[in-house]
């Protein structure tokens, strides 16, 4: 049987096609030779085919800037892992191991981040935050349970 299947390669890619749409603007122009643009200042770069940015200082810039925005993400993430780690520590600290969602919630528990998830066919799915594990029963209750790591 013959397969219109094609193996993907430099020579059968439609570099026009959607595909590419979202693909990086430094590759698509060295492909269609068209002036590349500086993706930090947009100046025209001028010199070897493979320079990306018009001078080391937009590079710098340019590595920077995404550095930080990558720190800034992670440290919004860690955050509300850590906040929400605490509270289940207190918790189980204080012998609440089973608490109504909504007072997990009025404690600004954050249930759409957490570290893993498992999901048991026909039970309901357990949370993780690191090595807290929790459950959300059909009533509206949540299980937590502490795994101790050993060192
Ligand atoms: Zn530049």
């Amino acid at each position: 049987m013959k397969s219109d299947f094609r193996p993907f390669s430099r020579e059968n890619v439609n570099l026009h096609s959607e595909f590419f749409l979202g693909a990086d603007p430094y590759y698509l122009c060295l492909k269609k030779k068209m002036a590349r643009l500086c993706p930090q200042c947009g100046a025209v770069i001028h010199g070897r085919s493979d320079k990306r940015f018009c001078s080391d200082s937009c590079r710098c810039d340019y590595h920077n800037e995404r550095r930080r925005a990558q720190e800034k993400e992670l440290r919004q993430v860690n955050r509300i892992l850590a906040a929400n780690w605490r509270l289940l520590s207190q918790l189980i600290r204080l012998g609440h191991k089973d608490i109504p969602a909504a007072e997990l919630a009025a404690h600004d528990f954050n249930f759409e981040v957490y570290t893993a998830a498992q999901r048991p066919f026909l039970r309901q799915p357990v949370y993780w935050c690191y090595n807290y594990a929790y459950m959300i029963d059909r009533k509206g209750m949540v299980h937590i349970r502490q795994h101790r790591v050993a060192e």
